[in-house]
């Protein structure tokens, strides 16, 4: 059962509990720097606290870690709001899948969304985003294994989805996301590939560098085949409930 979000905000780390997991997280960020050694791009870790407690989110700050991502919208937004004043530099990824009338707190609240599928969202993103900030940096979820049951935007109709969107001035388009399926082995390949076509046949796309792929289980075969932003959960907070 997930725990409701009221709890999450509240739970405090024992100190123990706070040293199993800035061990956790270190043993990532060095797994992910010795994958990153020898190939060309840099790559970010985005930490994936998901039904984990704000506390926790906390402490890996504190401890340097930046990037975070989520994907229960209201357990974020909770999140967000304990979190504002003592962590303001913690930038907040959203990674779940975008229902349309949620598209205004997820404009108000995140730097960057991985889950455009659509142009009706992207389009109400642009729309919401407050003129204060930012343009919200975006990324276009790939169905890469064409799975029926699957979100995100099929292959062949990803070039399509890049023109409809790249001229929005509220979102800035840095690339492509994907969550492969467990016996694809190639996806990551065919998602560089997909990724580098569309960086040479767009040079307008001055900011299109992020890939995001890779998990807890297959990060470094991710970063091999040029990913540059692991999304990773289990593997630093520990296995959820
Ligand atoms: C939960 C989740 C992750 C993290 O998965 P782990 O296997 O726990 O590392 C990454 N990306 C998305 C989209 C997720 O929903």
């Amino acid at each position: 059962m997930l725990q409701s979000s009221q709890s999450l905000v509240q739970e405090k780390l024992t100190l123990v509990e706070q040293q199993a997991l800035q061990q956790r997280w270190q043993a990532v960020l060095e797994q992910v720097s010795r994958a990153a050694k020898g190939q060309s791009q840099q790559v970010t870790l985005l930490a994936v606290s998901k039904t984990k407690p704000a506390s926790m989110v906390q402490a890996l700050a504190e401890a340097g870690q930046v990037d975070f991502g989520e994907n229960y919208l209201q357990e974020a937004l909770d999140k967000i709001q304990v979190l504002k004043s003592q962590q303001p530099s913690i930038i907040w990824h959203y990674i779940g899948h975008i229902q349309r009338n949620k598209t205004r707190d997820i404009a108000e609240n995140f730097a960057w969304v991985h889950t455009i599928e659509r142009e009706i969202i992207a389009k109400r993103l642009n729309n919401q985003r407050p003129e204060n900030l930012p343009a919200l940096n975006v990324l276009i979820q790939v169905n890469i294994d064409l799975e029926e049951s699957k979100s995100g935007c099929l292959p062949e109709d990803v070039e399509a989805l890049v023109c409809a969107i790249k001229d929005y001035p509220k979102l800035c388009l840095r690339g492509l996301m994907i969550i492969p399926a467990k016996e694809d082995t190639q996806a990551f390949a065919r998602t560089q590939a997909l990724f580098n076509t569309i960086k040479s046949k767009y040079p307008e796309l001055t900011a299109w560098d992020t890939l995001s792929m890779g998990m807890s289980g297959d990060m470094v075969d991710a970063i091999t085949h040029g990913s540059t932003m692991v999304r990773v959960g289990t593997a630093i907070f520990g296995a959820r409930n």
